[in-house]
């Protein structure tokens, strides 16, 4: 498809193409909407077959990072950017070279890590540029995000309770979680100490002993996830795993977890869970936490408020919810409006006095935080 024909579709605002032959660099950058402030989205190296595959992918992940952040209640737009290469083959040259596209920006987009690409490749590109999140917690960054994220699907998680079954308590209720890894464990955690039962399942069998044996509980091998006679399913290792295959077989009444994308397509799955009674929170809802987690960081705010703001989930995640179930829509269908509302109002107040520098005034940044 045309990129400008794909653009407006997707109602993108900019994107750049970055090359630079000496390092080999190939990227693309995409800012999909700056309305409630400048454009946030990781940074991923991915070997994509095509440079069409690449557009897609990017402009895709920088529209859902839009409605992430809106939803979320953050003063962030949505951006994304893919550098198109080999993952094995990383280096300094590469990530500085595409920190100065981002610095070409001033400020319309903050990168952060993404697929294959880490704290040392983030710290490559701070050489270039202010406009890069996810410092190590060593220079005084906000460090891993995975123990807010997991706090924000724990809230996910108790606000579905409380919507299924009247109150929001974890204690006695069946949970199983497939994913092991960073989310997953903490997550566990969190579970755990408020008296959840737990059921653990993961590809690799030493991280599902490790957990039985932290936390007790049982495991649940391979498919066996998504028949579980559990309470909810908390899906925390990849997407795609709810889907016209294994949702007739679900029998938990509840799905929440914080694996992207959890949806083999969101409409249809989403639809097919509806019919079944199964409530649902939507992935980028209740993930939140890590992108919450490096708006704090920008801000510099203590630790605690991030913790505090991925907490806010439990309402959010209720109140889509509940305007689900009033306006007879699915779940993703419901938050994707409350963040288009949110988008609306946002802009139509920053034409309230139009003219004022308002608090922009003291940075030189090209859309302040
Ligand atoms: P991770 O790589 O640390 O852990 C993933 C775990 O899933 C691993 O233990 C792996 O063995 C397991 N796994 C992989 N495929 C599996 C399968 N088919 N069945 C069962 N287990 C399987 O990743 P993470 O950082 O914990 O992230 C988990 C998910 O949450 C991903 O989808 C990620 O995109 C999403 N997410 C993470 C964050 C974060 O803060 N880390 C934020 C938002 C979203």
């Amino acid at each position: 498809m045309q990129p400008f024909v794909q653009m407006t579709e997707m109602g993108h605002e900019q994107v750049l193409f970055c090359r630079d032959d000496v390092v080999g660099l190939k990227a693309i950058i995409a800012i999909h909407d700056t309305t409630l402030g400048p454009a946030l989205g990781g940074c991923r190296l991915y070997d994509y077959a095509s440079e069409q595959d690449a557009l897609t992918d990017v402009l895709r992940l920088s529209r859902g990072m839009t409605y992430k952040a809106a939803v979320a209640g953050l003063d962030l737009g949505g951006g994304k950017s893919v550098i198109i290469g080999d993952p094995s083959i990383k280096s300094e040259a590469l990530f500085r070279a595409f920190g100065r596209h981002i610095e070409s920006l001033n400020g319309r987009y903050y990168t952060a890590e993404d697929m294959n690409t880490n704290v040392r490749d983030m710290d490559f590109i701070r050489r270039e540029t202010r406009f890069v999140t996810g410092a190590g917690a060593h220079v005084g960054g906000s460090g891993d995000p995975s123990p807010v994220t997991a706090w924000g699907v724990f809230h996910g998680i108790r606000a579905c309770l409380e919507v299924k079954f009247g109150s929001p308590s974890v204690e006695g209720r069946k949970i199983a979680i497939q994913g092991l890894g960073n989310v997953g464990r903490h997550l566990a955690g969190y579970l755990h100490e408020r008296g959840a039962k737990l059921v653990f399942s993961d590809i690799n069998a030493r991280r599902v002993g490790e957990m039985i044996e932290t936390y007790g509980g049982s495991a649940v091998e391979g498919d066996a996830f998504y028949t579980a006679d559990v309470d909810v399913l908390a899906p925390c290792a990849i997407g795609g795993i709810v889907n016209r295959l294994t949702i007739p077989g679900i029998k938990a009444p509840i799905v929440c977890g914080g694996a992207n994308n959890i949806l083999g397509d969101e409409v249809r799955d989403g639809e097919a869970l509806v019919e079944r009674g199964i409530v649902y929170a939507p992935d980028y809802v209740v993930n939140a936490g890590g992108l919450i987690n490096v708006y704090s960081e920008l801000k510099r705010w203590p630790a605690q408020k991030a913790m505090e703001d991925a907490a806010e989930i439990f309402n959010t995640t209720k109140a889509i919810l509940n305007r689900a179930a009033n306006e007879g829509i699915t779940t993703t269908a419901a938050s994707n409006r409350i963040a288009e509302d949110r988008i609306a109002k946002v802009a139509h107040i920053k034409r309230l006095y139009a003219g004022s520098e308002g608090r922009d005034a003291n940075t030189s940044a090209a859309i302040p935080l």
